[in-house]
């Protein structure tokens, strides 16, 4: 799983530095040291930040690391006993530095428990919610600063209440637990896997376009659907979406993902749908335009969010959702242009009583598409 940032990382370090014997100072001194002449610049950063919860940039934490070992070497000469690195470190910052106001002792192994329950899902051994919600928040830092796409993938489990239903509650857990495992096995290293919610799950792919993370994707999903747990039919959805490109938060890229994977299960489930392979592709004109709706013999009344040559996004009285055709007359400057339209997405998160969905054109009658195009602006 990830170790280049985060609490993962964290973990890790700890493991390494003061997995042997925590209670050997030397040691821990010893093993920085030569982290950093092996290049590792940022560690005495890094484990300042674990013992006391600092953060210190690298130049400022070697130094400050350096003058605490000289404080601990002045405290044992004046006590005329040792005291330790972690004693002199607290004086150090309780009453030299004053960094530290109220500090709280905790032994390192009981810290690293906890951190590891707040960032690692029981059930899976993947991380949780909570660790996702600040690992996508990270990431699109990351990716900006340097100037590199990544990718993220929704998962849901197909008919998993059936499962439950069907095979019992065990069962369902055994599913769940089985999925983490898989993703661990196909993922690399630095993706992190996430479960989410019940039976949904998200991967972060740093470093990786759509066609890159479409690959891993499907291999997930063909590879989900060969298991074999107590007789169960198993397949799930994904809903895959690329930052920048797809989205500039993790709102956008996440309620993007979410739109993609409504479509996959109503296009037929079993499979994963990419936002960049089916937005619309053309420029998108923020006008306002009303419409109507027949169905079933009753005319709906509508306004577009945004339109253009080859789709249109709109607010709807009534319920919708993706892969429902319909014809969608516009009024525009007086004129009435009819389109039959194809749902792409629905979203079902809006607050408004409204409904908010989007729809791609169905070979559009060729006057529509010349109407249209005069009329939008260019
Ligand atoms: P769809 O194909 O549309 O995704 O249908 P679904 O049945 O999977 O739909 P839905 O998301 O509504 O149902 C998920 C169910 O998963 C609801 C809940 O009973 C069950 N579930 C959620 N968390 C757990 C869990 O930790 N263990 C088990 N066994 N079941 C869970
Ligand atoms: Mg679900
Ligand atoms: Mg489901």
């Amino acid at each position: 799983m990830r170790t280049s940032a985060g609490i993962q990382s964290e973990l890790d370090l700890i493991n390494q530095v003061f997995g042997e014997d925590d209670s050997n100072e030397e040691n821990v001194i010893a093993l920085a040291d030569a982290l950093f002449k092996s290049g590792e610049t940022n560690i005495y950063a890094r484990l300042l930040h674990i013992l006391c919860h600092l953060r210190l940039d690298a130049n400022e934490a070697k130094s400050t690391w350096h003058d605490i070992l000289n404080h601990r070497d002045f405290l044992e000469s004046k006590l005329g006993r040792g005291t330790g690195f972690r004693v002199a470190m607290v004086d150090y910052f309780v009453n030299k530095s004053h960094e530290l106001k109220n500090p709280k002792v905790i032994e390192i192994r009981v810290y690293a428990e906890t951190a590891r329950q707040a960032a690692i899902d029981e059930l899976t051994g993947i991380f949780n919610r909570r660790f996702f919600d600040a690992a996508l928040e990270r990431e699109i830092k990351q990716a900006l600063r340097r100037n590199r796409q990544f990718s993220l993938l929704i998962l849901d489990i197909d008919n998993f209440k059936k499962i439950n239903d069907t095979h019992g509650h065990t069962t369902g857990d055994a599913v769940i637990s089985a999925l983490g495992k898989l993703l661990r096995e196909i993922i690399r290293a630095e993706d992190t896997p996430c479960r989410i919610g019940g039976e949904e799950f998200a991967v972060i792919f740093p470093e990786t376009d759509a066609k890159g993370a479409m690959v891993v994707s499907e291999k997930i999903r063909s590879e989900f659907a060969k298991l074999k747990i107590a007789g169960t039919e198993l397949s799930l959805c994904g809903g895959l979406t690329t930052f920048p490109e797809d989205g500039k938060s993790a709102h956008e890229l996440l309620e993007r993902a979410d739109q993609m994977l409504y479509f996959a299960k109503y296009s037929g489930k079993n499979r994963i749908i990419c936002y960049s392979q089916n937005k619309r592709r053309t420029a998108r004109y923020p006008v306002k335009w009303e419409f109507e709706v027949i169905q079933k013999g009753k005319a709906l009344k509508g306004k577009s969010v945004d339109i253009s040559v080859d789709g249109i996004s709109f607010e709807l009285d009534t319920k919708t959702k993706p892969g429902d055709r319909f014809d969608l007359t516009l009024h525009i400057d007086g004129e009435l242009v009819e389109l039959p339209v194809e749902i792409i997405w629905v979203d079902a998160n809006t607050k408004s009583h409204k409904l908010r969905a989007g729809a791609r054109f169905l070979t559009p009658k060729p006057y529509s598409i010349s109407i249209l195009k005069k009329k939008l602006p260019q």
